[in-house]
């Protein structure tokens, strides 16, 4: 019976233990999961802030707004480190130093956290939050890269490069997790990874937990990051942009009032003409919603400095061609996203799928509506 189902049907069964597998581990590393979630929805909030800061033109508190962010993060940070140890009151006591340090319980994703979290204080040095930060933001940069390009794609290279490269700086900043035992519910000894609290710290550890999710579940398990709250949510389809419904009406809801009001005019561009996006422009994505223009280039020359002073600024075909390996840098509410000419106007792209471009007519009204 069994050998008939596997003979016809190995397929099918073995996809369903496969998946199976998977939403087990997605449950086992809910923790991590929740962890750079909380990080990146209090990032994008920030990033919300400093644009409409720029609207506003209140630009003078860099430093104190780097600051302050950070601080919020370590926050959020500590107020989920301590849920978690309520929860799985740690083995934050083990020392290498001690003999039988290797044999220990189950390294369970919310121990190890806990165990690597120490130095996660809320007192003057708030580098820690920096790092998890930085590994929050590389993590979304690298998603955003593989749901919006394809791997033959030169723009993709570039783009999961320094993702990876921000990866490795702390997967070398110490050796990698210890090997450790314990003994099963059965009886049996299990092996696994744990962190040593003297060598790693939070942000070592959840790099050595993206290495790995990359490593052996990529991209069988696919993670977005919500366009519109920044939650990491796991997805089946890579063209997702939303967490939820209730997140993608909200964008259209938004949307819908910045366009209706005055706070933008306009501006059409067509695609032998790309080379007249200019910076502090807005464009409206039909994924990614509404935002500013921050650079635009052609072959890492700005764009602005490949027109001036040059005859052919009217000639057809230097603009055509300019227009055709444009780079352009647009920061949205949830980041910063670079698209080639290509990402903007070729392909099957109906009227509705083509960005459209706008100046800010009243920078209080868009800051307000934003
Ligand atoms: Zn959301």
């Amino acid at each position: 019976m069994v050998s008939y189902a596997f003979q016809n049907h190995g397929k099918e069964i073995e996809d369903q233990v496969r998946a199976a597998l998977d939403d087990e581990w997605l449950s086992q590393n809910r923790p991590f999961i929740d962890l750079l979630s909380a990080i990146s929805q209090r990032d994008r909030a920030h990033m919300q802030g400093a644009i409409k800061r720029k609207l506003r033109r209140r630009e003078g508190e860099g430093i104190e707004a780097v600051q302050r962010q950070l601080f919020d993060i370590a926050a959020d940070v500590a107020s989920f480190l301590e849920q978690l140890e309520t929860l799985a009151p740690a083995k934050s006591s083990i020392s290498t130093k001690h003999p039988d340090y290797h044999r220990m319980v189950e390294p369970t994703a919310d121990r190890c956290i806990v165990s690597a979290a120490g130095k996660c204080t809320l007192g003057d040095d708030l580098t820690w939050a920096k790092d998890l930060l930085a590994i929050s933001r590389s993590f979304r940069d690298f998603l955003s890269a593989v749901s919006e390009c394809d791997a033959q794609d030169s723009l993709f290279l570039l783009r999961v490069r320094e993702p990876i490269e921000t990866l490795n700086s702390y997967l070398k900043k110490a050796p990698g997790p210890l090997l450790v035992y314990w003994q099963g519910s059965d009886r049996q000894f299990r092996f696994g990874r744990s962190p040593d609290p003297e060598l790693h710290d939070l942000s070592t550890l959840v790099a050595n937990w993206l290495s790995d999710y990359l490593t052996n579940y990529y991209p069988r398990i696919g993670f977005g990051v919500c366009a519109e709250c920044g939650k990491l949510f796991s997805r089946e389809r890579r063209d997702r942009t939303f967490c939820s419904k209730s997140c993608q009406n909200r964008v259209a809801y938004k949307r819908k009032r910045i366009l209706e009001s005055d706070a933008l005019v306009q501006t059409n561009i067509s695609a032998d003409d790309a080379c007249e996006i200019a910076m502090g422009l807005w464009m409206h994505h039909p994924r990614f919603g509404i935002g500013r223009v921050e650079s635009v280039s052609c072959e890492n020359t700005p764009m602005a400095t490949l027109l001036k002073g040059t005859a052919n600024r009217q000639d057809v075909r230097f603009r055509s061609m300019l227009s055709r390996r444009i780079r352009v840098e647009i920061r949205f509410l949830h980041g910063t996203r670079r698209f080639g000419f290509s990402d903007l106007f070729e392909g099957q792209k109906t009227e509705d799928q083509l960005p459209t471009f706008y100046r800010v007519k009243s920078e209080e009204t868009l800051a307000e509506f934003l």
